[in-house]
């Protein structure tokens, strides 16, 4: 890639959070293939991040290319008002299947923030036809993240997504504090009584709790015990308000189970999925709702679910969603990722010990060192890169998610170099 190509890169194109006045550097990349990602100046890369939890299968996989190719022969794509096809017929079919008991109707979205979109606007339409116009708000944790769009963004940490600044242009939500018991910790059940006192307090106010099941993503990386969210479920049937459980990171097996919501056991009544949903390859994303939700919406006042994308179920990306999804299927997926989690917990351990360390934890496919200081990632991330590796830590999080293909040694240079450069970093 020429200079010229660069510097058109940085005065034009805007990258994810970044400023146009002083922008990071970015780093050109020419191909990637399973673990890898190959730099245009040669480099190599070991890739910890999946690209944002999505490519669980690595990159460039003959499977899913197949699948892409010969969709491109019958169709990229066709509207999805009035017409349907095959690829979306299949995927809808897995999805009923494989997601938690009752989730049956299945709408198809174009990203993960307007799956929670739809998840909102299915929550409003609900109550809308119940005669319950006035549960038009939802009520969030703190820590939590839902998407860019406004409507997601109102649903994010106030603090970290910034409500202030958008004061007036967002929805004004009720939130609680998001659970402090650890997933592998002890209980503590009094972490449910603010939850409890808020949708006593306001439930004819509320159309909908949402929350991501078990690991906070973005808005901290945080692992929180099954009992919390057994809890929010049975608060949620008590006080009539439906439950939204957004897995759009967790979906797919990232925590050792196919949903997180399976190591509660419980069913939400909405659920929002996408990221890993085509193995990274497209933008793609659903929710799923009950047959009870689906009707009443359906008899209410609109006579209809009120939204509908030009690039509905795009049969390119729901065709290589199938091939992913039936790769995960066949392959010995939950073994690999209990490997895995293995793997980055003995890999991650010597990190414990560096000054600056609050702490390191890990859940399934997920390792987190948690860092007293936030970072500079202007420092740190071409320290990274430099030793080989690709993580994209933010604020005090240095977190890898890597493709579930990763080998046991390939895992081990990942961990070791990323504890030996946060080690000369912290130094
Ligand atoms: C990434 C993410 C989203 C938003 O998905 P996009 O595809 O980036 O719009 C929503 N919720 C959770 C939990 C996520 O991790």
């Amino acid at each position: 890639m020429s200079a010229t190509d660069l510097a058109f890169d940085r005065d034009h194109i805007w990258h994810p959070y970044t400023s146009m006045l002083n922008p990071a550097p970015v780093f050109p990349v020419r191909a990637a293939e399973g673990v890898r990602i190959y730099l245009d100046n040669g480099q190599v890369l070991l890739d910890g991040m999946a690209s944002w939890w999505a490519a669980v299968h690595g990159y460039n996989h003959p499977r899913l290319n197949q699948a892409l190719i010969d969709q491109t022969h019958a169709m990229s794509h066709i509207m999805f008002g009035g017409l349907t096809h095959a690829p979306a017929i299949r995927l809808a079919r897995h999805l009923v299947e494989l997601t938690p008991a009752g989730l049956d109707k299945v709408f198809i979205c174009d990203s993960g923030s307007v799956a929670v979109e739809v998840a909102m606007k299915m929550a409003i339409q609900y109550w809308q036809a119940r005669g319950q116009g006035s549960r038009q708000r939802l009520l969030a944790l703190r820590n939590g993240y839902h998407g860019d769009t406004t409507g997601a963004m109102s649903l994010c940490d106030p603090e970290t997504g910034m409500h202030e600044l958008f004061r007036g242009a967002i929805l004004e939500q009720f939130f609680v504090a998001a659970p402090q018991s650890s997933f592998h910790g002890e209980w503590h059940p009094e972490e449910l009584a603010e939850m409890e006192s808020t949708l006593q307090q306001h439930h004819q106010q509320i159309a909908a709790v949402i929350l991501e099941p078990i690991v906070q993503g973005a808005g901290g990386m945080r692992f929180y015990h099954p009992a919390y969210l057994q809890g929010v479920r049975a608060l949620c049937d008590r006080y009539e308000v439906l439950l939204i459980a957004d897995e759009i990171a967790t979906g797919f097996g990232r925590t050792g189970k196919l949903f997180a919501c399976e190591h509660a056991e419980i069913s939400p009544d909405i659920l929002c999925l996408g990221k890993s949903l085509t193995g990274g390859y497209m933008t793609l994303a659903a929710t799923l709702t009950t047959k009870a939700i689906a009707e009443t919406i359906s008899a209410g006042g609109a006579g209809c679910f009120m939204h509908g994308p030009t690039f509905m179920a795009n049969p390119l990306a729901c065709a290589v969603a199938n091939a992913s999804i039936e790769l995960l299927l066949e392959s010995d997926w939950q073994q690999k990722v209990n490997a895995l989690q293995g793997w980055l917990e003995s890999g991650l351990a010597p990190a414990r010990s560096l000054h600056g360390v609050r702490e390191v934890r890990c859940l399934g496919a997920i390792g987190v060192i948690e860092l007293e200081h936030p970072v500079d990632m202007r420092i740190l991330q071409p320290q990274l890169v430099e030793a080989g590796i690709w993580l994209r830590p933010f604020g005090r999080l240095v977190y890898m998610m890597p493709p579930f293909i990763m080998s046991q040694n390939e895992v081990a240079q990942l961990t070791a170099t990323t504890c030996q450069v946060l080690a000369d970093y912290l130094n």
